[in-house]
């Protein structure tokens, strides 16, 4: 690994941070050479021939850094061969990614940028492939991370003020946000070192909790009772209530996922989601490649895997349905089918099961009721 790191450090500080400086310079040199002629047009000549005196020399400049770089990337890739010896591109899969879905996976890689914070790399990159993405969405995300820093510095009025300015949707949403960030607020104040903080913890809690008490009145009595053991909290009942470690990094997370719902997107970012997925999969994948090349097989389902790919509950968001009759995973073309009684199958077992009549009278597999199969409804997980 230390080769790879040792060539990576020589690319990137070596090869193209000088590469790039030469080029910014060299654009500095163009926009101060147009700025003067603007200024004094009759000097126009003159600044031309000063300028395509200097070119040459930045012309040759410029090579030499572009080939410096060349090398480090040549030399890099090198090092990488030699540590990994496997061929990824193996179970590379093309028709995954026709040329036609460019456009989307541009947009991919910008809303990530965005998500991520990187706006001016997210903003170059709308611009130059452009992307269908709405400025006021990125406006969204530099409020988040405004806020984001805010309690970084362990300031929660930012997100507090949010907050309560969105209390309808989050608490449509049963979202324990603007609670919580008022508990965290209080007990930091009342966990504060100085003297001062009991005082000021109860002039929050005074100020503050009394719109919700009817909701998470259990919650402010176990706070409260913090007052009693004060100077003992690590052996109070209440130590889950004011000494969680990760009290700020929770509710960060928390404000993170709140926002990006009312965004109406995923907490995280897609393509960060399928990337990890991807490289968690990557092992199993390069298994079935060798399997499949030395037994000269082909991957034939084009949309399903022949093998499980088991990944982290994180990573599971829908649960599938197998229908009990044809013991096939339920699809869109064929989704789970619920009967009156109860019980749930696919549509094309339904179908089956009534001869592929609509108005046939069968009986459910599962028990004694019979019904018709325009009763059956679509079941949703
Ligand atoms: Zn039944």
């Amino acid at each position: 690994m230390d080769g790879i790191k040792k060539e990576f450090g020589r690319l990137s500080k070596g090869g193209f941070d000088r590469y790039i400086q030469d080029v910014d310079e060299m654009i500095e040199l163009l926009q101060k050479t147009r700025d003067t002629i603007d200024a004094a047009p009759q000097a126009r000549r003159e600044q031309l021939m000063k300028l395509k005196m200097g070119t040459n020399a930045w012309t040759n400049k410029i090579g030499q850094s572009q080939k410096d770089v060349h090398a480090g990337i040549s030399k890099y890739g090198k090092a990488l061969d030699r540590k990994f010896k496997v061929d990824v591109e193996m179970v590379y899969n093309g028709d995954v990614f026709p040329e036609s879905s460019q456009a989307l996976l541009d947009k991919a890689v910008a809303m990530h940028l965005i998500r991520e914070g990187e706006f001016e790399v997210a903003d170059r990159l709308i611009s130059e492939a452009g992307l269908d993405i709405a400025r006021s969405l990125e406006d969204e995300f530099v409020d988040m991370y405004r806020i984001l820093m805010a309690m970084r510095d362990r300031n929660l009025q930012p997100a507090v003020a949010w907050a309560a300015s969105k209390r309808p949707e989050l608490s449509q949403a049963g979202s324990n946000l603007e609670f919580d960030l008022h508990r965290l607020q209080f007990v930091h104040y009342f966990t504060a070192g100085d003297g001062a903080g009991t005082q000021r913890a109860l002039e929050y809690a005074r100020a503050n909790f009394g719109g919700f008490g009817d909701r998470y009145l259990a919650e402010i009595s176990k706070l409260m009772c913090g007052f009693l053991y004060k100077d003992n909290l690590a052996a109070s009942p209440y130590t889950a209530q004011f000494l969680s470690p990760n009290a700020w990094s929770d509710v960060a997370v928390a404000f993170t996922k709140e926002f990006c719902s009312l965004l109406g997107l995923s907490p995280e970012s897609p393509l960060y989601v399928a990337a990890v997925a991807g490289a968690i999969a990557l092992p199993t994948l390069l298994k079935m490649g060798n399997i499949m090349k030395e037994k000269n097989t082909e991957w034939s389902s084009a949309n399903e895997l022949p093998v499980e790919i088991p990944l982290p509950a994180k990573f599971q968001y829908h649960s599938i349905f197998v229908c009990p009759v044809s013991k096939e995973q339920t699809t869109d073309e064929n989704p789970p089918m619920m009967m009156p009684c109860g019980h749930i199958v696919a549509k094309e077992s339904l179908a089956r099961l009534s001869k592929s009549n609509a108005n046939q009278r069968f009986k459910c597999p599962y028990c004694p009721s019979e019904s018709i199969p325009t009763q059956a409804i679509r079941v949703y997980f």
